[in-house]
This record gives C-alpha cells, sequence and structure tokens, in this order.
C-alpha cells in the first residue's frame, strides 16, 4: 500500500489526489482521503484505482488545509469497500482517521483481546485494532494515545494519523516499510511512502521518517519529533527489487540506480553467451540496462508490455492471473528471432510468468532464451506488508533452481545471491529485511 500526509496547505486534498496518483503502482484495489478542516473531518474511498475513485467534484467536497491518503492492495483483511482506507473513526476526542502501510503482526492476538473486552469491529483490517486502542486508552491527549497504541502492536507500520488539528506520521522500528518527510513549496508538509510524490507535487526531500520516530504537525510550529522506540532496521530489501518505483529514493538510495546495480552483479556472477539482452517490462528494465551495460550485450526491446492491463499479480484467482498475463505481455519478432536471448526479471513468484515469457519467446523463433532473475529465489511469503502467497505456491520453496529451469523451459536459469544483492544496495551491516529469500523473519 501506499500512505500520504499533507499539512498546511489550502488545496490539501487535491495534493494528496495528485501525490496518490504517483503512487498507484502500491496498490490498485481501492483509494481513499481524509481532509480536516478544524472542525470536521470528511472522508472518501471506494475500491478501484484513484483516477476512478475521485473527481473534480468530491475532491472538492475534501475541504481543509490537511489531507491524508491511501492505495490499498490487500495483505490483511478482503477487498471489500470496508477495507478500504482511511479508516475513520468518531469517538470520545473527536474526529480522526488513519492509513497504514504494513501489516501488524500480533494482529489477531490484540483483536482477541479487544472483542473480549467488548469491542465490535467493523472490518478485517488490522488498522482497525488502532482507532480501538486509541479510543480506550486512559491518556487524555491524542498524542499520549497513539504512543499508547503503538506500543501494543508489532510489525510492519508506516502511519500517517489526521486530527482535526493535527496530524501525526509513525513508523515502526525496524522501518520496514519506507516514509519520507518533505517540504511543500509554500512552506507546508508532506510525508509520503516513496519520494516520487514529493516531485510530482514540487515538494523538497528533507529525510526519512526514522524508524521507530513519531512526527507530529501542528499549525505554525515545525513538526515535532519524537522517540517512540528505539531504532532497530530492517528496511524492506524487496523495495528495492520490486516494489518502489525507479524514480523514488527509498531508504536514502535511489531505487533505479540500486536495481541497475542489481543488473551489473548478476552479469558478473551470472554470465551467459548471447547475443542480446533484454527486461521483462516493466520490473526488469533498469536490472537489464545493469546486465547489458557489464556484460557488454547489447539492451533490447524484445517484450511489448500493454500498459492499460495492471500488475497480474494482485488477481486473487489463478485464472484470472493466466489471463492477464497473456493480455499483458507480447514479443517483437524482429529482436528475438534467431537470436540468443537473455531475458531478465525482478523475481519469479508462481513462475507462471517465467514460464508463458519462454514460450512466448520461442514461439517468436528465439534460439535461446535464458532467464536472469535480479534477486535471490522468492522462498518464503512476506508477513510485513508485501502480498507473496502463501509458502505452497512459491515455486522456489518447493522446487531447485534446477528444476525451475525445466519447469518454465528455459535454456538456463541463474538468480542474484543473497551477498550480491546486499552489495547492490550497500547494507551497512544487517539493516535490511530478506526473510522472503532466506526465511529468517526478526518478528
Ligand atoms: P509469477 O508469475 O512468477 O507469480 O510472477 C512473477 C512476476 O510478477 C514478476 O515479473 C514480477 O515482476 C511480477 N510481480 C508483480 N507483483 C509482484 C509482487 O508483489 N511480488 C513479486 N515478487 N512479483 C510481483
Ligand atoms: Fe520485504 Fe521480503 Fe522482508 Fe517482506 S519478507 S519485508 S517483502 S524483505
Amino acid at each position: 500500500c501506499a500512505v500520504v500526509g499533507i499539512f498546511g496547505h489550502e488545496e490539501a486534498s487535491k495534493l494528496a489526489y495528485f501525490s496518490l496518483h504517483s503512487l498507484q503502482h502500491r496498490g490498485q484495489e481501492a483509494a481513499g482521503i481524509s481532509s480536516a478542516d478544524g472542525t470536521k473531518v470528511h472522508t472518501i474511498k471506494d475500491r478501484g484505482l484513484v483516477m476512478k475513485v475521485f473527481n473534480e467534484k468530491n475532491l472538492e467536497t475534501l475541504k481543509g488545509t490537511s489531507a491524508i491518503g491511501h492505495t490499498r492492495y490487500s495483505t490483511a483483511g478482503d477487498d471489500s469497500i470496508l477495507d478500504a482506507q482511511p479508516v475513520f473513526a468518531r469517538y470520545d476526542l473527536g474526529e480522526m482517521a488513519i492509513v497504514h502501510n504494513g501489516n501488524l503482526t500480533n494482529a489477531e492476538a490484540v483483536r482477541n483481546q479487544l472483542i473480549e473486552k467488548g469491542a465490535i469491529f467493523q472490518t478485517f483490517m488490522d488498522t482497525e485494532n488502532l482507532i480501538h486502542l486509541i479510543a480506550k486508552s486512559s491518556q487524555e491527549k491524542l498524542l499520549d494515545r497513539i504512543i499508547d497504541a503503538v506500543q501494543r502492536i508489532e510489525g510492519a507500520f508506516s502511519l500517517v494519523f489526521l486530527s482535526r488539528t493535527k496530524m501525526f506520521a509513525m513508523r515502526d522500528r525496524h522501518g520496514f516499510r519506507p516514509l519520507s518527510l518533505g517540504r511543500l513549496a509554500n512552506g507546508g508538509y508532506i510525508v509520503a511512502s516513496e519520494t516520487c510524490a514529493f516531485d510530482l507535487v514540487g515538494a523538497t526531500f528533507i529525510r526519512d521518517v526514522e524508524p521507530g520516530e513519531l512526527l507530529v504537525f501542528e499549525d505554525g510550529k515545525a513538526p515535532q519529533s519524537i522517540k517512540v522506540f528505539e531504532p532497530t532496521p530492517k528496511h524492506c530489501i524487496f523495495e528495492y527489487v520490486y516494489f518502489a518505483r525507479p524514480d523514488s529514493s527509498v531508504f536514502g538510495q535511489s531505487v533505479y540506480q540500486t536495481r541497475k546495480d542489481m543488473g551489473k552483479e548478476l552479469a558478473r556472477i551470472e554470465p551467459v553467451e548471447a547475443d542480446v539482452v533484454i527486461p521483462v517490462p516493466d520490473g526488469g528494465v533498469p536490472a537489464a540496462i545493469g546486465y547489458a551495460q557489464e556484460s557488454g550485450i547489447p539492451y533490447e526491446m524484445g517484450i511489448m508490455r500493454n500498459h492499460y492491463i495492471g500488475r497480474t499479480f494482485i488477481e486473487p484467482t489463478q485464472e484470472m492471473r493466466d489471463l492477464k498475463v497473456k493480455m499483458k505481455l507480447s514479443p517483437m519478432p524482429e529482436v528475438i528471432k534467431g537470436k540468443k536471448v537473455i531475458v531478465i526479471d525482478d523475481s519469479i513468484v508462481r513462475g507462471t510468468t517465467s514460464r508463458r515469457i519462454v514460450r512466448m519467446l520461442k514461439e517468436a523463433g528465439a534460439a535461446e532464451v535464458h532467464m536472469r532473475i535480479s534477486s535471490p529465489p522468492t522462498t518464503d511469503p512476506c508477513f510485513y506488508g508485501v502480498d507473496t502467497p502463501d509458502k505452497d505456491k512459491l515455486i522456489a520453496a518447493n522446487m531447485s533452481v534446477e528444476e525451475i529451469c525445466k519447469y518454465i523451459e528455459a535454456d538456463s536459469l541463474a538468480y542474484l545471491d543473497e551477498a550480491a544483492l546486499l552489495r547492490s544496495v550497500n547494507a551497512k551491516e544487517d539493516t535490511y529485511c530478506t526473510a522472503c529469500f532466506t526465511g529468517n523473519y526478526i518478528v
């Protein structure tokens, strides 16, 4: 998912709306914005793309100088409208809305405790726990209640809270998911999952919200920083591999450069003789450029992508996914015919995409197809906010590289290894989560 928060701007909800467009890649199932005008919190949310949910008319009703927004892709909860965000609530201190990127790992235990004490839940989202924890906290001020509440939750959370007059941004102690702080041209502030949102609305990057840090935005004041947890960074390495947009900088590094470096590493450790290097668009593009530069083999556009179809991964049933892959990618015969082709993709999850691509390229006349993947085999599911399928559906959890190669019918298959991946992200010590490649979960 993506989160955004705008504070101190006459057109807050419009800026949130534009920001959500640039964060659309982080979730396509639902979108929503809440704004605050000092006396009320207004919310509009629905299923579908940002473009579908909002129009000039309904944006006009989102009044106020602060706003928070969300694009959803479901990792917890289901895909009904109830599970769209922001989550809005009226409680003893007034009104509030929350947006959340991540996954709470103790959500069920907390929910059961709350239900035992009489709470009634409207959704299946882990985020709703926070509303109850805040409403039930014995503290008097919202700020203290938020601190209270986040101390009861575990796992991954980049959160933005909106009250009638204030905004709060918070990142879990590990900083699994990104969250950056920027300044708007008029002196207001923006927080967003990725910096590509800043570039779009003309904001300047200040810094990342620190792991374990809570930022408080109040009229006429610089954001106040509160260290709620001692930071122990475990940034999601998968943001670099696949999730974030190449024009963003996350965890202090350009996503594009990092992805390109992964391709260069891949060329060094897994070379193969070939005529062309082609990417699986769009995810494989930066790594393929890196691979081509490092190997000296020409880079070509060998697969066309139809951009008017959403990401295949998002569709829940296998049948829909198969159909979507077919509609989405088509070969360029003039690039491929009679050639030895290196195909670069960022990851293999179920294997459906790779299998289809190899077959398609062979049908288009490729002499050889060598698959190169710019991350290690995805062997374990993510519990921190990325929607990987269960272990039994992850091809690399159930087959060796050799077996996968056979299954996808490629002439050769090779992955980046963990050490090379960590080199590409310039990892200092142990500051990255790599659990989906290693099974080493820290929470
Ligand atoms: P597969 O068909 O192996 O399940 O899907 C792998 C392909 O899906 C890759 O091309 C990858 O870029 C793309 N993809 C789309 N969304 C995701 C996601 O959330 N995680 C991963 N690992 N790959 C995804
Ligand atoms: Fe990211 Fe993988 Fe860790 Fe999930 S398990 S937070 S996708 S690195």
